[in-house]
């Protein structure tokens, strides 16, 4: 289906895309996740032929689309602005491709119908797009991008300009019709919980380059760096020294820390660790043992409805989990965190 390979992208004399490459299987969303300003849109914007890269190429089914002109890639776009044309109806909104593309009246008229019984919105045909809310009008958004037949959908931030519940529900919808109609489709997002909620597939950019692509379990269970880590919200972060091997310990900030998980491979003595501990499956360690217990100060209790959130104090250091029972304020605990929620990174550059 869909190739990027190898683009390559300045402005100003300033690198944004140092050699972008990754793929779209079909029927899949992708889901292409960066902080703002990584560059996101501008590659949309080159797969879409809007924009030239000055190195790299973009193929459909192995065909270079470096001459294909954008209305003849047929790539269905949509964004955060909505960019409906403001004093037509909606039924022209989602009319307006079709004409383009030189169907016929009928034609048009049934394809509008199909598309705004799709997205829910048949019984406001008639309304001018300015007298819609904004999560109306990003799905007549959505039944425009969709009433061409486009055989790739590429969204930026679609939801982006919503609140918390609206994104919740049309993230729903939009997931469901993604599926149902097999479009294949990049949906670009800084947001990581939109990600996961949309995506077979997710790919990080960060500087400029793809440094992690997979399912969003895969990502989530092996991070290949802090910075996806962080990105992905795992924010109990401990770095420190190889002290020894077998068992693992490590010289922390807070002390000497005895890892039981995986270590990465070829890690040494001396070697740099960075350590991440997920904040769920941790509980109160009452028996002796030292492997994967962090000892600490309770020093906030917040409830959070599937349990609560807790904050361990260990020397300067802060760390959150979820646990099931609450704990008081002011307690000193040891906690044990099981070995699948502690992640060690060799991060030779720390
Ligand atoms: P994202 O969508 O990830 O937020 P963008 O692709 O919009 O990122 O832009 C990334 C950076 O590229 C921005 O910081 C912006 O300054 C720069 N940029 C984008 N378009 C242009 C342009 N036409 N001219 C100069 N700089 C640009
Ligand atoms: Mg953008």
């Amino acid at each position: 289906m869909l190739a990027v390979q190898e683009i390559f992208k300045h402005y100003e004399g300033c690198p944004l895309l140092k050699g972008v490459s990754f793929e779209v299987a079909e029927g899949e969303t992708l889901c292409l996740l960066g902080t703002s300003g990584s560059g996101k849109s501008t590659l949309l914007r080159i797969i879409a032929g809007l924009e030239q890269a000055e190195l790299g190429r973009v193929l459909w089914n192995g065909e270079d689309l470096a001459h294909i002109p954008v209305h003849r890639r047929h790539f269905g776009l949509m964004f955060q602005d909505y960019a409906l044309f403001p004093h037509r109806t909606v039924e022209q909104n989602v009319a307006f491709g079709l004409r383009m593309q030189g169907l016929s009246v009928v034609e048009i008229q049934q394809r509008v119908k199909e598309m705004l019984e799709k997205v829910n919105m048949l019984s406001f045909a008639k309304r001018r797009v300015t007298d819609l809310s904004g999560g109306e009008q990003q799905r007549v958004a959505l039944a425009r991008a969709l009433a061409p037949r486009p055989r790739l959908l590429m969204l930026d931030e679609p939801l982006g300009a919503l609140d918390r519940a609206l994104r919740t529900q049309l993230i729903a919808e939009l997931r469901y019709l993604l599926r149902e109609s097999k479009i294949p489709a990049i949906y670009v997002t800084h947001d990581q919980d939109e990600a996961f909620e949309i995506a077979d597939r997710v790919a990080l950019l960060h500087n400029g380059k793809i440094v992690q692509s997979g399912t969003p379990a895969e990502v989530y269970t092996n991070p290949a760096s802090i910075w996806v880590a962080e990105f992905l919200g795992l924010s109990n972060l401990m770095l420190g020294k190889v002290l020894s091997l077998c068992p693992l310990q490590v010289k922390t900030d807070f002390g000497c820390w005895e890892v039981g998980c995986k270590a990465p491979e070829g890690l040494q003595i001396g070697d740099r660790l960075a350590i991440l501990l997920r904040p769920w499956g941790a509980s109160v360690q009452t028996e002796p043992g030292t492997e994967n217990v962090l000892s600490g100060k309770v020093v906030d209790v917040v409830f959070r409805g599937e349990g609560y959130r807790l904050v361990l104090q260990c020397g300067e250091v802060k760390f959150q989990f979820y646990c099931e029972k609450p704990l008081g304020v002011g307690e000193m605990i040891r906690l044990y965190i099981p070995p699948e929620s502690v992640i060690c990174l060799n991060e030779p550059s720390i």
